[in-house]
Formats: C-alpha cells, structure tokens, sequence
C-alpha cells in the first residue's frame, strides 16, 4: 500500500482523511514518525503555510505528505483574519477573545460577507501540488450555538439560518471547506 504523510496531530483531521483513503493509503501523523518538532508556519499565505509544512516533513523523512492551512476570510476587512486566524486576538488569543475582536473590528457594518478557506499543499516524488476548499457565508452580529470550535458560533454558511456551530459536527463536516479540500485532494489521488 502506498504510504503518505498527513503534516498535522489533529485526530479528527486524521481519521477523517484516514477513513476515505483507507484502503490505498496507509495515512502516517506525525507522532507516528515521533516529530515532536514545532513545525514553523511563518509565511504570509493560506499555502505558504500549508507548503512549509509539507516541505518540513518531505525534507525530514523523505517521504510523500501534504499539509493543511485554514483561515477566516472577511470582505469588509480585506480578508482579515486571515492566515492568522489562530492567532488573532495576540496574547491572549483563544476562541472567544478571537471571535470577540472580530466581531469589534466589524462593529455594526452591514456587509458581513465571509468564507473560509483551506489549502492542501501535496508534495508526491517531490512534485507540489495545491488543493483548495471553500465555504462562503456571513459573520452573525453575536456567537450563536456550542458545537464545533474556533469561529463556528459566529459563522453562517451561506443557504443556512443556522451558525456552524448551531448546525453540528456532523452537518457542518458535510460541506465545510476542510471537506472540500479533502474530497478534491483524494480525488486527485484516486486519478
Ligand atoms: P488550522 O489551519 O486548521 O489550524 O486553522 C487555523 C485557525 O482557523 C483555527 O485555529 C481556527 O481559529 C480557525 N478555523 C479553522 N477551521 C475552522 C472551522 O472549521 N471552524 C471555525 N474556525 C476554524
């Protein structure tokens, strides 16, 4: 079976690659190859980011992988937060406080338009390769429901009244941007 490496220790990104390429990947973490390393993501991009961590790992091991990077893309802040999504609030920053200085920064504007973006970057024989998923929708003027994580209370996918995380793991893994990245990496994958 061929072997890839998934750049994250993210369980649930992992069985959820894991459970669709089961039978012709075998799909490694990086506990699995014991990195323990603090992988930089210091670029400036979505896909600066996810190649960092890809070229990390092809560099390491030497062996085929890919690597995500996601963000919150906001019109009316010319797509802040952006790459540093995770990290907005500064110091402080966690869920709340992160979802708290957005919703600030957009005050009462009325164009609350908003999508996540995730890339895949895919590194086989050495060759780089791009994947990308996408949700469109709008930031809601306060947090609203308690599945999910990061920016889901606040996030409206567009089609829906209900925010991320309203709607539910399930529901919202159905047709988030990380699913849509995913399904359009394994169908390259699959050829
Ligand atoms: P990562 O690249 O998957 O680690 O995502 C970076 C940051 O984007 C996370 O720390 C969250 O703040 C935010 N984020 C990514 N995916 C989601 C999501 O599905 N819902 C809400 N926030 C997310």
């Amino acid at each position: 079976m061929k072997k890839l490496v998934f750049a994250t220790n993210n369980a649930h990104k992992l069985s959820e690659v894991r459970a669709i390429l089961a039978s012709e990947y075998e799909i490694f973490s990086l506990a699995e190859l014991n990195c323990n390393d603090d992988i930089p993501e210091t670029a400036d991009t979505l896909e600066g980011n996810a190649l960092l961590k890809a070229q990390y790992v092809f560099e390491k091991f030497g062996m085929d992988c890919f690597a995500d990077d996601t963000g919150l893309e906001v019109d009316a802040l010319g797509g802040e937060p952006g790459v540093y999504s995770a990290r907005y609030a500064g110091e402080e920053h966690n869920s709340h406080n992160n979802m708290m200085k957005l919703l600030a920064r957009l005050g009462e504007n009325p164009n609350r338009k908003a999508h996540f973006r995730t890339v895949i970057a895919l590194i086989e024989k050495g060759e780089v390769r791009f994947f990308e998923g996408r949700i469109d929708g709008h930031i809601a003027f306060e947090p609203r429901g308690n599945a999910g994580f990061g920016y889901d209370p606040v996030f409206v996918p567009a089609g829906y009244e209900k925010s991320f995380a309203e709607l539910g793991v399930d529901e919202k893994n159905k047709i988030s941007h990380r699913a849509l990245a995913v399904q359009n990496l394994v169908g390259y994958l699959r050829g």
